[in-house]
């Protein structure tokens, strides 16, 4: 049955790439088609992923460091390319700096500085070997339906592709179309309205980000710690060293024209660093997603995976891993249903209820996300003072980095309140965020465990009315 299943994927980002490759070893016929090419996958610079995700799709994650400064990770020898696509910097631990520099605490950073490209081009490799077949230069210009336009009763059976070197269009038929295509959803935006799950990303749901790698100028001596400036201006500044002759700096702030440019943060920062040479590496800048999933990540015959589905962070924007991991249960959920000889809403659901409860990550994101809704206009000096006064504290910050809301207990509470009892407004914000974060993960842990369109829809009309008090 499952050598007669035919997957159709929509872009080869790090999610797409990692259903590819896990439904392609299982012999199922899986095709990938992407616009951009093999050499210019991923981004040209480095980025923080998630350590458990890259274990989780089987790659060699050298193990953390105890210290934080200078080179401390080397690149493990290269028995496939795995090997060659980490930093030399672990980056275990970070110090999280209040806005105004007033106050750091050094918290867990559970990632490491991976190469963008390479881990792009090892992951379309891993595709390939397996079995996918990848298309280059393929545009998904269009899905096919049949059926209906509720999400109950949709299908996609198919979709339209452009070979963007000829401008030729055809029509290619599958049994699961997945959309990869990132944060634009080109995919998911084209299923009718009434699936409810349609909808593009909002501007308020975007960071703007730059970033820079620079030679290091090691005659100053001008040595800082690596560290996250949290808060500032809406979003975060950073520092590390990559290696001993790299320093990659960047910023991320609201994408809203009233905030500042993250490229002039930046400069603003090297300025006052001079061991941080003129001499670009890499770098680039760009919008990243900060936004919540879609209530359903699947229809008949679809699956949405990576910044498509909303799988990002929302404290950071980071969604390498998110979309690794949402490529892993698509796949385990689309070879079950292939098995069965099936494409229905109701084979598909699974990976909803996987990535929403079973593993945690969306009901905790979803969580994020009202504490970020809230949270994300109060001052640098309001932030400062949370800051100061341990109300934001190392274990809240590092959860919160991380990807996990924690629910306050008590004394937490009573804490903060005796600690902040000087800015009632402060607190009462802060009450509305923790308290709200914590309805809407108890709300997504709750939901439907099968495809049931009354309790959904029952389930969805809450969420929305939570969400909608978090404006
Ligand atoms: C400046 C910046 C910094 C970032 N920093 C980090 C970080 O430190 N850590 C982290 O984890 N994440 C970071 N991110 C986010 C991260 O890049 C994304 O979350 C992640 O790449 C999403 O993976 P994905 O699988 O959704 O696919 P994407 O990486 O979004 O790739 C989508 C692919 O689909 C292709 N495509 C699009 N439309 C079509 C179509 N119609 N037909 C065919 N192909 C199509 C594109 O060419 C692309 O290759 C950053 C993003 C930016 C912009």
């Amino acid at each position: 049955m499952s050598k007669k299943f035919k997957v159709v994927v929509a872009g080869a980002g790090p999610g797409g790439c990692i259903f590819a490759r896990d439904l392609a070893r299982t012999g199922i016929d899986v095709t990938v088609y992407e616009k951009g090419e093999y050499e210019t996958m991923g981004h040209d610079w480095s980025d923080a992923v998630e350590r458990k995700a890259l274990s989780e799709v089987g790659l060699d994650v050298p193990e953390e460091s105890t210290k934080n400064t200078g080179a401390l990770v080397k690149k493990p020898g290269a028995k496939d390319n795995a090997g060659k696509i980490f930093e030399e910097h672990a980056y275990p631990d970070m110090e999280a700096w209040a806005p105004d520099y007033s106050c750091r605490k050094m918290i867990k950073f559970r990632y490491i500085t991976t190469d963008r490209r390479a881990l792009g081009k090892l992951l379309v490799d891993q595709a390939r070997d397996a079995g996918a077949e990848i298309k280059f230069g393929h545009e998904v210009v269009d899905i096919v339906i049949s059926g209906g336009s509720t999400l109950g009763n949709v299908t996609v059976c198919g979709v339209k592709v452009k070979n963007l070197a000829t401008g030729e269009e055809a029509e290619v038929s599958a049994d699961v179309v997945a959309d990869d295509t990132g944060f634009k959803a080109r995919l998911r935006t084209k299923l009718p309205t009434a699936t409810g799950i349609a909808d593009e990303f909002n501007r308020k749901e975007f960071a703007n980000v730059h970033r820079t790698v620079r030679r290091r100028n090691k005659e100053v001596n001008d040595f800082f710690i690596d560290h996250y400036r949290y808060g500032y201006h809406t979003g975060y500044q950073w520092v590390q060293f990559l290696n001993d002759e790299e320093i990659d700096t960047g910023a991320g702030v609201r994408a809203d024209p009233a905030n500042p440019d993250p490229k002039d943060i930046v400069a603003e920062f090297i300025s006052r660093h001079p061991s941080i040479s003129d001499n670009v590496v890499r770098g680039g800048q760009g919008l990243c997603l900060v936004g919540r999933s879609p209530c359903s990540l699947v229809a008949g015959g679809f699956v949405t995976i990576g910044d498509a589905a909303g799988q990002t962070i929302p404290m950071t924007g980071c969604g390498a891993g998110g979309a690794m991991a949402g490529g892993k249960f698509a796949a385990e959920v689309v070879l079950r249903a292939a098995e069965e000889g099936k494409n229905d809403i109701a084979a598909l659901w699974p990976y909803n209820w996987n990535w929403f409860v079973g593993s945690g990550r969306g009901a905790n994101y979803a969580g994020l996300t009202a504490l970020r809704n809230i949270l994300q206009d109060l001052s640098h000096e309001d932030i400062s003072f949370l800051f100061r006064k341990d109300i934001m504290n190392a274990e809240m910050l590092s959860a919160s980095i991380n990807g996990s809301f924690t629910i306050p207990d008590l004394q937490t509470m009573v804490q903060t309140l005796l600690r902040g009892i000087s800015r009632p407004a402060l607190l009462i914000k802060l009450n509305k965020a923790t308290t709200l974060g914590t309805k809407i993960l108890k709300h997504y842990r709750e939901y439907p465990r099968a495809w049931d369109p009354v309790r959904f829809e029952t389930w969805r009309a809450k969420a929305e009315d939570l969400f909608g008090k978090t404006q």
